[in-house]
């Protein structure tokens, strides 16, 4: 029998790089396709952005400890983050449903709530989607649609040498808050009579619960007018974001420990779960911040906006990707977070 190859192997990056090899871009409007995070269409004036995520139960959220109201408002986050991190602005989605029988309309009717609180605060208009059942839990997948000037559009793959490194706003809170409420959850599993306490941990629990999309970042970029040269949302964890980046622009990038952005009570919450605070910044996702390269030339536009940290530079490729810790000590970043071993 022939051996089959598993999907554990090839990783997910691997599987997508696995089953898109070779499909090429036929018509001439579809600009770029497969590799960022929206793929790009000429629509005359304007590019056009195109973007789908896929939220499944068990596997991006338990609704033993997810409100649905928050639910629909992340679900529609999460694609606007894609927008953004093309420089674009979001302009319509659309949404498939599958739902199990255990779902009753009330239910839904919190679900959409979120959704129609996220369409107004992102100015997006819902156009359509499908309606089905599923035999086990639920899944919603949002498509949007963006759009965005050509001169502004920012790709994964335009970092250039000597570039700055920016993140937006914090990292490793929205991880923080899946482990309080996994915690919470264990909590009441084993004793159900105990109340889930949760009193303390509101910045982590909105970041994982109810993240925002980077509109307010991709407006002041404009403001002060800065196109960055390439752009990602933070939503795997910056490591991986910083691979992605260095592998489409052909370039190293080096990050330094202690210019990683960590809000106050995240440092003391992973002192409490015993964690290292810049482990749940570099793998932890979900943030949905942006981290995006820009020229040095940019430099004093951003210096004085705590919005924004630069917290590193773009080498050449051959330097590879390092982080470098406190101690001054240079590490090999992976998609993890570091390796431990010294570089030599
Ligand atoms: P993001 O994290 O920004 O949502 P992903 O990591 O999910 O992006 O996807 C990376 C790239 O691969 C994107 O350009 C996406 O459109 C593409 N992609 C993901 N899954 C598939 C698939 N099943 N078929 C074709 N393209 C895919
Ligand atoms: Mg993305």
């Amino acid at each position: 029998m022939s051996k089959k190859k598993s999907i554990e192997k090839l990783g997910e990056f691997g599987l997508i790089d696995h089953l898109t090899k070779g499909i090429k871009i036929t018509n001439t409007k579809s600009v770029f396709g497969i590799g960022d995070d929206a793929a790009v269409i000429d629509s005359g004036e304007d590019y056009q952005l195109l973007s789908t995520d896929l939220l499944v139960e068990g596997v991006h959220f338990d609704l033993a400890y997810v409100p649905l109201k928050h639910l629909g408002y992340k679900s529609i986050a999460v694609n606007v983050s894609d927008i953004c991190a093309m420089n674009g602005s979001a302009q319509q989605i659309t949404i498939g449903l599958a739902i199990s029988n255990r779902f009753t309309v009330e239910a839904l009717e919190e679900l959409y709530e979120g959704v129609k609180l996220a369409c107004e605060h992102y100015s997006v208009d819902l156009v359509g989607g499908d309606t089905t059942s599923s035999a086990t839990g639920l899944m919603i997948s949002v498509s949007v649609l963006g759009i965005v000037e050509k001169k502004k559009i920012t790709y994964r793959n335009g970092a250039k040498k000597n570039d700055l490194v920016v993140c937006t706003g914090d990292l490793g809170a929205a991880y923080l808050g899946l482990q309080v409420l996994n915690r919470e959850n264990l909590i009441f599993k084993d004793n159900p009579k105990v109340q889930p306490d949760l009193t303390g941990h509101d910045y982590v629990l909105k970041r994982q619960l109810r993240p925002d999309a980077g509109i307010k970042y991709v407006k002041i970029l404009e403001e002060l007018g800065v196109t960055p040269s390439s752009m990602i949302d933070i939503s795997d964890g910056l490591s991986s974001e910083v691979l992605h980046i260095s592998k489409a622009s052909n370039v190293g990038i080096t990050i330094y420990e202690n210019k990683i952005p960590i809000d106050y009570t995240v440092m003391n919450l992973a002192d409490e779960f015993k964690m290292n605070p810049i482990t749940c910044a570099l793998s932890g996702g979900e943030d949905y911040e942006l981290l995006f390269t820009m020229g040095q030339e940019h430099h004093e536009k951003l210096k004085k906006d705590p919005d924004f940290t630069i917290i590193g530079f773009v080498t050449d490729n051959s330097e590879g990707n390092n982080f470098i810790a406190n101690d001054g000590s240079s590490h090999i970043l992976t998609a993890q977070g570091w390796q431990l071993t010294k570089k030599q």
